[in-house]
């Protein structure tokens, strides 16, 4: 019963980010966004694997809320949780170590990972090119584009419909590759 459980993990994933907003100037609701990454993978890289689709849509739960692994372990599973847990920063170090461990980490990620964070760095790059959070500087922005292609290089040969959407907008952005 696939959709019972896609159902669930959006239910979950609303409620944990119920008060949260997205950094756009709407201040967009921020399921929106655990939303929009599953729906990539279905749509974009032709992702049916329940596992994957469940882990997008609560990837930003561990990070982003007051949600532990054993609860995901316990609502979802081993495999999803794991896979959650993959892509989940250490907030317990600083912003700008988190980024480098990404980039350092991402080619150890297990296949679900790398799918699920090739998605969610799709999804960010297009809210950036969509409208510029408020308060960010061009400077900021640019610099957001050349970290996510640094991750993103790491994960290379995952898959090809992801990685050329990706490569486009680096090249619109003039970030080596
Ligand atoms: P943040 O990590 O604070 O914000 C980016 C993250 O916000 C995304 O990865 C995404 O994460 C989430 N997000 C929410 N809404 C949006 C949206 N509309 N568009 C895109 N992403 C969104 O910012 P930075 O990546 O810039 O990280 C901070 C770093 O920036 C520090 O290392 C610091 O050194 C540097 N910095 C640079 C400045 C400059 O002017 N150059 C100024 C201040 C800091 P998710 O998928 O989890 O939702
Ligand atoms: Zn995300």
């Amino acid at each position: 019963m696939n959709c019972k459980e896609l159902i669930k993990c959006m239910h979950f994933s609303a409620i944990k980010h119920r008060s949260q907003r997205r950094k756009d100037p709407e201040k967009t609701p921020y399921i929106n966004h655990p939303i929009g990454v599953a729906y990539i993978l279905t749509e974009e890289a032709g992702i049916t694997d329940l596992n994957i689709l469940q882990a997008a849509l609560l990837h930003d739960t561990i990070e982003d809320t007051d949600t532990t692994l054993d609860e995901l372990k316990q609502e979802f599973g081993e495999e999803v949780a794991a896979i959650v847990a993959e892509v989940s920063d250490d907030k317990t170090l600083s912003k700008q170590e988190r980024k480098k461990l990404q980039i350092l980490h991402a080619s150890k990620a297990s296949p679900s990972a790398k799918l699920v964070k090739l998605a969610d760095k799709l999804y960010n790059l297009r809210d950036l090119n969509h409208v510029t959070p408020e308060g960010w500087s061009e400077e900021r922005v640019q610099e957001y584009f050349i970290w996510a292609a640094k991750v993103v290089n790491q994960i290379r040969g995952i898959n090809s419909a992801l990685e050329s959407s990706l490569d486009v907008i680096f090249k619109e952005r003039n970030v080596e590759l």
